[in-house]
């Protein structure tokens, strides 16, 4: 049977208003494991309100107070790292060691965050006039609506709710309905950690009964989003119709150069890595590689012999390399994108859905590599968020440039060479919001800023020395001790 779990809004455990419930599944294995509630509207204006009524009292607890709180949530998080991650395999299918590296995130963010609630740092500043001073703070915006997907349950709200609770906000929290389970255990960590009743509500059910409504609620005042970006510029031409704060982290087509004197072997396994991690499904997953038109056949050799001899299987087994693809759905969207690059490039590798016994009851698709793809071609600039690799010969860096700047996306980018010059000039030219010099297209720290250029972003960035800015507004003070009126820009010249 699987276990029943429920909403948290206003620190009380609440199933749908409608009773209506939806299940979660192990996309490896097929099984059911657990009940969520199917929420709607009224449930989100139940939560909201929660989340309005707390507001007051967290806005003037002091930061550091509220950061203590986060930094026990990490210390939790880190006690239960190895239950979590494998929670984790079981509901979204990646293997051990990555989900590990998805809890780790969120201890990592959780420190940073914390650290954050004793700096906040405002800027003090001359003022014009004598016997006056000036500075500005940051403050919270009031109740903030994180809308997630299920590549990364447990980091990315991490990167969205931390910091936002940290700042002052309360919250409400609507994960993907694929990974309802790693929510379930965040808000729960929290709650332990000691969050009042209302600073944190979750609300599971899908994207038209609870993300929409978030996203045209009148008492929600900042939507962050991360997921594809056909549904990211709906929710901002939604929200910000009614003057929401609307931060995106869209979709990805990143690209790995490879110059004809680049180490192929060391390619190599960054391009596998940053290909098939995560089966593919990483908003950073490499899923084009623009290679020198010298090396581009021996590399396409080497990475699709690489790509052949990854192990599938459930990622619960520590001999898997590759986890099943998140759900049936996912495989047809795939499947689709592969019969469109037979017409396009020389399929080298995988090309099919895995249909051995042991992986027939999950959704596993074998890792695909296509070289002499046309830069332009459907496979080479549209988002699969799968195993598939497009390899595309270029003549010279700047046609490597030119190739990933013309894309949609512009997340991450990464460039293998030898020369200095080159790396410079890469590092200076690709339009994406990440570089990688001499490493995969994945990888990100959190102390540093996470975010894409064109339709992966809006300009907002999350983690890093950035993590409060799509959280906070600042307020500009001025105090003036002189005790007679005086005018800014008259009275001084
Ligand atoms: P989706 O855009 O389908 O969904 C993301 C979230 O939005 C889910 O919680 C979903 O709910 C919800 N949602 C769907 N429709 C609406 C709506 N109309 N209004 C409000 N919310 C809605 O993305 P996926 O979950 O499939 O995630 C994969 C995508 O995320 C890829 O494009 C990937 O590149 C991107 N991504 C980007 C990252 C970045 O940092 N740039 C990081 C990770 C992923 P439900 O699950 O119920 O449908």
């Amino acid at each position: 049977m699987p276990e029943k779990f429920l909403n948290h809004i206003a620190g009380r455990w609440v199933p749908a208003r409608s009773g209506r419930t939806f299940c979660n599944h192990n996309p490896a294995t097929g099984e059911a494991l657990g009940d969520y509630p199917a929420s709607g509207p009224e449930d989100v204006d139940a939560a909201v309100l929660a989340a309005r009524a707390a507001y007051p009292a967290w806005r003037l607890t002091p930061a550091p107070k509220r950061a203590e709180i986060v930094f026990r949530a990490g210390e939790i998080i880190r006690d239960r790292k190895e239950d979590l991650a494998r929670a984790m395999t079981r509901e979204m299918g990646k293997i051990l060691v990555e989900t590990r590296g998805d809890v780790q995130e969120g201890i990592d963010m959780a420190y940073l965050a914390a650290g954050e609630g004793r700096r906040m740092y405002g800027v003090t500043t001359p003022s014009e006039m004598p016997n006056k001073w000036a500075m500005s703070i940051r403050a919270p915006i009031g109740v903030v609506g994180v809308i997630t997907p299920w590549n990364f349950p447990f980091a990315i709200p991490s990167w969205k709710l931390m910091p936002a609770l940290v700042a002052g906000n309360t919250a409400v929290f609507k994960p993907a309905g694929d990974t309802p389970e790693m929510a379930w255990h965040f808000t729960k960590i929290f709650e332990e950690a000691g969050l009042p009743p209302g600073v944190l509500n979750l609300v599971f059910g899908s994207g038209s009964q609870v993300g929409d409504p978030m996203v045209e609620h009148p008492g929600i005042q900042v939507i962050s989003f991360t997921g594809s970006t056909d549904v990211g510029l709906r929710i901002a031409g939604k929200g910000g119709a009614s003057g929401k704060r609307i931060s995106l982290e869209m979709g990805g087509k990143n690209a790995i150069i490879v110059m004809d004197d680049a180490d192929l072997g060391l390619a190599t396994d960054a391009i596998a890595w940053s290909a098939f991690g995560t089966t593919g499904q990483r908003c950073t997953a490499c899923s084009r590689v623009l290679v020198h038109e010298r090396v581009h056949d021996a590399l396409a050799e080497r990475v699709a012999a690489k790509a052949k001899a990854l192990r599938l299987g459930d990622g619960l087994d520590p001999a898997t390399e590759v986890g099943p693809l998140i759900n049936k759905s996912q495989v047809e969207t795939v499947s689709r994108y592969v019969e469109i690059g037979k017409g396009e490039g020389a399929l080298m590798a995988g090309g099919a859905v895995a249909t051995e016994p042991a992986l027939s009851r999950g959704h596993f698709f074998r890792p695909t590599v296509f070289s002499g793809v046309p830069g332009d071609a459907r496979i080479a600039v549209e988002e699969i968020f799968g195993p598939v690799l497009a390899m595309v010969k270029v003549k010279s860096l700047e046609d490597a440039v030119a190739i990933n700047n013309a894309s949609r996306y512009g997340l991450s980018s990464s460039i293998f060479t030898a020369d200095v010059h080159r790396a410079f000039q890469a590092m200076r030219d690709l339009d994406t919001g990440i570089v990688y010099v001499n490493h995969g297209t994945t990888g990100a720290e959190t102390h540093l800023p996470f975010g894409g250029t064109r339709g992966t972003g809006n300009g907002h960035r999350e983690a890093g020395h950035t993590m409060l800015d799509p959280f906070t507004e600042w307020k500009s003070i001025y105090v003036d001790f002189s005790g007679r009126v005086q005018r800014a820009q008259i009275d001084n010249n």
